[in-house]
């Protein structure tokens, strides 16, 4: 799921300074389990802007924010109204789907933070860096990319302390639970990882899968 966090309410008006008539989107999927662009946030935004001397003319929640073309679809219900700007309350990809289908400025209303595990509801954990070259199969399923605070592949830095990372002891350190976890699973043999033969993908990436994988 993608991490979002609302933005402070102070520097989402800054950027609405000379706006008069908003439309708000929100998002039915991840930005709703965040409880950043649900119903209820739409409604929250909706009463703050108006607190504020904004217009909201529309609010539209699609199922998910980052797809086009379901995108495209609920956003006609912003045709013919006289709007000075659209303010998203998706994740930064979703902010970028809706200003692909409106003629307007459009403003996020929130912050995209991590790819994330969600622990329970309200709790989550960052677990990938979509790095494009996945070595789960070589570290017993834990991602040293994203929870290295180096992002070290090929083995620790050595600063562990007490099992804790050196950059921030309210973590554990990867390695040590890459090492444990390995032991435990009697597979210390697959700890070998080519890091020279890594390619992780330049940006922007794209993948199509009408003409193949690339
Ligand atoms: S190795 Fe790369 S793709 Fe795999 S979990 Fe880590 S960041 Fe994600
Ligand atoms: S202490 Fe462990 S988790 Fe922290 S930076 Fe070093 S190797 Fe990475």
């Amino acid at each position: 799921m993608i991490i979002t966090r609302k933005k402070e309410r102070e520097a989402l008006l800054a950027m609405l300074r000379g706006v008069r008539r908003a439309a708000l989107v929100g998002c039915a999927s991840c930005a709703a389990a965040c409880q950043t662009g649900g119903e209820k946030e739409l409604e929250e935004t909706k009463a703050f802007l108006e607190d504020h001397g904004i217009q909201v003319l529309a609010a539209v929640l699609p199922e998910e924010c980052c797809h086009k073309m379901l995108v495209k679809r609920d956003l006609k219900a912003l045709r013919g109204l006289e709007l000075d700007a659209v303010v998203c309350l998706a994740c930064g990809d979703g902010v970028q789907t809706v200003a692909d289908n409106v003629a307007l400025p459009v403003y996020p209303a929130n912050d995209t933070l991590f790819l994330g595990q969600v622990e329970r509801v309200g709790i989550f954990h960052e677990y990938c860096r979509m790095c494009g070259d996945c070595v789960l199969g070589a570290t017993g399923g834990i991602c040293p990319v994203t929870r290295c605070a180096k992002g070290l592949v090929n083995g620790p830095c050595g600063g562990q302390k007490d099992g804790k990372c050196e950059v921030n002891p309210e973590n554990d350190c990867a390695w040590i639970l890459i090492y444990r976890r390995l032991e435990r699973l009697g597979k210390l043999d697959s700890l070998l990882i080519p890091a020279g033969q890594r390619h992780e993908h330049a940006h922007p990436a794209h993948l199509n899968l009408r003409e193949g994988a690339k």
